[in-house]
């Protein structure tokens, strides 16, 4: 049965014939048994794709790769990127094809990518595939970002393979079929500037302007403007990262997108207890992806940036390195007005502009507010949630929370004589989040074949703000047994 999906929707390989010597054409690897575990149908019918027709045994093997619709090219990407601070000149989709681009209802041009669909020829040591927890783990973080209004690439499904994968123990393999504006990273750049072909630079560069930001076609210097506009996109992401407690953990260059969407989430989790040093990433051993050294490494990961974009600034190396540290050095300030603004709005309060009364204020009471999470252990989380109840009269919630009772008083008192915003506060911070031990009890149930507390659970992140009755255990912190949380890469 060929239904709707393929009559209404054309995919495109533009990233392929634009950027062939990025692109290497492989297939995808037979799946033995596939079955859909879970299906986006909101986001099926943003990508004009029928959720009935993927559910169709020809629609799951199009979410496994098995299936090439028309118009599709499938192929690995190739890229660089710096690991943990260390230059590995290829890397690439090891485990993961680009199926092609389509655009959906609204007009937008969209990715649509499989991880785990099997080996390719940048696999190295890898086995190319990847196994159900992590793969719902992402779906369900991913989209609970999403509905925290942070830019994201997107879940469309995880299809189950019915291969079992070698890991730690055999667990059960799938395919996660990802949407994104684009792929575009960081270590792209990295890679087509170590090919010292400067026409191929040029053309990603090209690419990522007419996708993400046509207005730098019109600027005088359009590479710089796009450069400016990567400093300014991720400035903003991560200090959205930063306001709900998100750690990233894997930060590497060719893991930051050109696009300012999150990607690749792996060992990725979200704070409960407020700790700058939080660290989940078992393999993160030195800390370099802390939640407080985020907005620092983004900046790092820039300066990659600028470095292989440099031949574009200008022909002469020496006069290329001024702009390029001129347009590097606004990462701060829009990262700390996105932030400031951001704890602002947690905080229900306006402020006034930098240097006026009202703006010293705010920043005293968002210092303020920072030093009493510090002092004890706060999740972060309901904190701001009850700061939301004190708003509105009831300050007992909140200060319940805190070790420090007259700090809290002081603090309160002048931050309540702002007549702070209730329900702008409501609207910023969330009751629910993707808490790590309840990720971890959905995931290990979908592991053994039961995805009730997964879908459950899903349907709770996907309205964060919205306070519903019977969800109480959703918002509650770990059980004491719980212990240090780590997450694993290499999943
Ligand atoms: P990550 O940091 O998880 O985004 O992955 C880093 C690199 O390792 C990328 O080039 C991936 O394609 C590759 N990789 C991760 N897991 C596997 C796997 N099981 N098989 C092949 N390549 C992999
Ligand atoms: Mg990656």
């Amino acid at each position: 049965m060929t239904a709707a999906a393929e009559s209404t929707v054309t995919f495109e390989g533009l990233f392929a014939s634009s950027l062939p010597e990025l692109a290497v054409p492989w297939q995808a690897e037979e799946a033995p048994e596939p079955g859909l575990l879970v299906l986006n149908d909101a986001l099926a019918g943003e990508l004009g794709l029928a959720p009935e027709y993927l559910k169709t045994p020809e629609g799951v093997r199009l979410l496994l790769g098995n299936h090439v619709p028309a118009g599709a090219t499938p192929v690995a990407q190739a890229y660089a990127g710096h690991q943990f601070g260390g230059y590995s000149p290829l890397l690439g989709d090891g485990r993961a094809l680009l199926l092609g681009e389509l655009v959906d209802v609204a007009g937008r041009r969209r990715d649509i990518h499989l991880k785990g669909s099997g080996r390719t020829p940048f696999a190295r040591a890898g086995d190319g595939r990847a196994v159900v927890g992590p793969m719902l783990r992402e779906y369900l973080v991913s989209e609970a970002m999403h509905a925290l209004n942070i830019p994201t690439t997107r879940a469309l499904a995880v299809v189950a393979t019915g291969r079992p994968v070698r890991r730690d123990t055999m667990l059960p393999g799938a395919v996660l079929a990802r949407v994104a504006s684009s792929h575009l990273r960081v270590g792209s750049f990295q890679y087509a500037r170590a090919t010292d072909n400067m026409e191929l630079l040029r053309r990603l560069a090209d690419h990522a302007i007419s996708r993400h930001y046509p207005a730098a076609a019109r600027a005088e210097h359009p590479y710089l403007e796009l450069f400016a506009s990567v400093v300014a996109a991720q400035a903003g992401l991560v200090a959205r990262w930063m306001l709900v407690g998100f750690v990233h953990g894997v930060m590497n260059t060719d893991n930051m997108t050109i696009s300012g969407e999150t990607i690749d989430y792996g060992p990725c989790a979200f704070m409960d207890a407020f700790n700058p040093g939080a660290v989940y990433s078992s393999i993160d051993v030195g800390g370099r992806y802390a939640y407080a050294n985020q907005p620092v490494v983004a900046e790092w990961n820039l300066a990659r940036l600028a470095e292989a974009m440099l031949p574009l600034f200008h022909e002469d190396q020496e006069q290329a390195v001024a702009p390029a540290v001129e347009a590097l050095g606004k990462f701060r300030s829009h990262y700390s007005d996105a932030w400031f603004n951001g704890m602002k709005a947690k905080l229900g309060i306006k402020g006034g502009p930098a240097g006026s009364k009202e703006g010293d204020e705010a920043s005293e009471l968002v210092d303020g507010v920072i030093a009493l999470l510090k002092d004890g252990p706060v999740d972060y989380t309901q904190f701001f949630r009850r700061l939301g109840q004190a708003a509105r009269g009831d300050d007992r919630p909140a200060r319940g929370m805190v070790l420090d009772l007259a700090a809290f008083d002081a603090w309160a008192g002048r931050w309540a004589a702002l007549k702070p915003d209730a329900g702008l506060m409501d609207s910023v911070n969330p009751v629910y989040i993707p808490r790590n031990h309840l990720v971890e009890e959905a995931l290990a149930a979908a592991t053994e074949g039961d995805m009730a507390p997964f879908n459950r659970f899903l349907d709770v992140v996907r309205f964060p703000f919205q306070e519903r009755q019977g969800l109480e255990r959703y918002t509650e912190g770990p059980p004491e047994d719980f212990g240090a949380y780590r997450t694993f890469c290499g999943t």
